[in-house]
């Protein structure tokens, strides 16, 4: 059956321009690092990435490692781009990326020339596609001159295999200095992808924030809901269907301290007196102040897609929300 998307998918959707660039990204995005991978039926995978794409949300991130197993979250949205995106591949933005570990031996891992123009070939294998648009080094590498992997990035842009170049966990002093030697070998350089919740405030103390904000870099922000924390999911208890119950690679119950949880509990509290899901008041915290281009969502339901893309009818808060929700995450 073949995919009619909606006619309406534009109407209510924002769309951010991507720091000084001429990209413009949804204000919520979707991320398929989990529930891509091989522990997901393929039609569950499809409803979502529908969902998704008749709400608005244009721009789908992947890696080069993102599965389970490494790869199958890039083969799973390739067959899903072949087989219902393909007539809307201009309508889309696709990121893929590498730096963390993708193969064994030396040139599957960092950030050497090697490795990055070997796996962006293996991204575009398994997605199927000539380009993506936004091709991302992972994480920095202290090991690697940065002008080997600002010019892998380069080599990215110029053979066509990539549009736009972004940095994923950088920190703002190396973002800075990469940031110049991109912009010397006139790369699009657009895109800073880190983690940033009402949890984790490490962007505001490295200088990522600051220093993207002021060269006129977009961000788009990961985990925005701290892998379902920051949302209605684990209030009381932690459910059979949920990431730390499924899948806890990266999340498991180590996570839901006394602490945390009463944390979430008062979150959940002003979320509920402003009218929002914390899913909702979460996502529109890391957009109230403009800087942030996109949150950059999980989800293991269409239904999370659809209440994360609610955010977007309030991400406004007084001076006293704010501080209740500071004293409440920094104590
Ligand atoms: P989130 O913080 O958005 O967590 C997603 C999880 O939260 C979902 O799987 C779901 O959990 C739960 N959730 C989402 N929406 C709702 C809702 N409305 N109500 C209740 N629960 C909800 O993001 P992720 O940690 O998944 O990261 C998002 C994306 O960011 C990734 O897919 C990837 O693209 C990118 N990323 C990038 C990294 C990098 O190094 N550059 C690192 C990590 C992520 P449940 O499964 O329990 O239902």
């Amino acid at each position: 059956v073949p995919y009619t998307p909606n006619p309406a998918r534009y109407d209510d959707m924002t769309y951010n321009r991507c720091g000084n660039s001429g990209l413009k990204l949804p204000a919520v995005s979707i991320g398929l690092w989990h529930n891509f991978g091989n522990l997901t039926p393929y039609d569950h995978m499809k409803q979502m990435l529908f969902t998704a794409f008749d709400n608005g949300i244009t721009h789908f991130d992947l890696a080069n490692n993102y599965g389970p197993e490494p790869g199958c979250a890039e083969k799973n949205c390739g067959r899903l781009l072949r087989e219902y995106f393909a007539a809307h591949r201009d309508e889309l933005i696709i990121s893929t990326k590498a730096g963390f570990e993708m193969w064994p031996g030396p040139y599957g891992d960092f950030g050497s020339r090697k490795y990055l123009l070997a796996s962006l070939d293996q991204s575009l294998k398994r997605l199927g596609l000539d380009y993506v648009d936004i091709f991302y080094h992972h994480r920095m590498d202290p090991d690697t001159p940065l002008e080997e992997t600002m010019g892998a990035l380069a080599s990215a842009v110029q053979s066509g295999k990539a549009l736009y170049v972004g940095l994923s966990n950088y920190d703002g002093p190396t973002m800075r200095k990469a940031a110049a030697i991109l912009d010397e070998l006139h790369v699009p350089f657009i895109i800073n992808q880190n983690r940033y919740n009402l949890f984790d405030r490490t962007v505001e103390r490295d200088g990522l924030k600051d220093t993207a904000h002021s060269l006129g870099k977009g961000i788009i922000t990961y985990s925005p809901l701290a892998q379902g924390l920051l949302t209605n999911r684990y209030l009381e208890g932690v459910p059979a269907d949920s990431r730390i119950a499924l899948d806890p690679r990266f999340l498991d119950d180590s996570a839901l301290t006394p602490e945390r949880l009463q944390q979430i509990r008062e979150l959940n509290d002003i979320a509920a007196e402003r009218g929002q899901t914390l899913a909702e008041m979460s996502l529109a915290w890391l957009l109230h102040d403009g800087v942030v281009t996109s949150v950059l969502v999980g989800a293991s339901k269409p239904q999370q897609i659809l209440d994360n893309i609610n955010t977007l009818h309030n991400t406004t808060f007084s001076d006293e929300e704010l501080a209740r929700i500071d004293a409440i995450c920094l104590r």
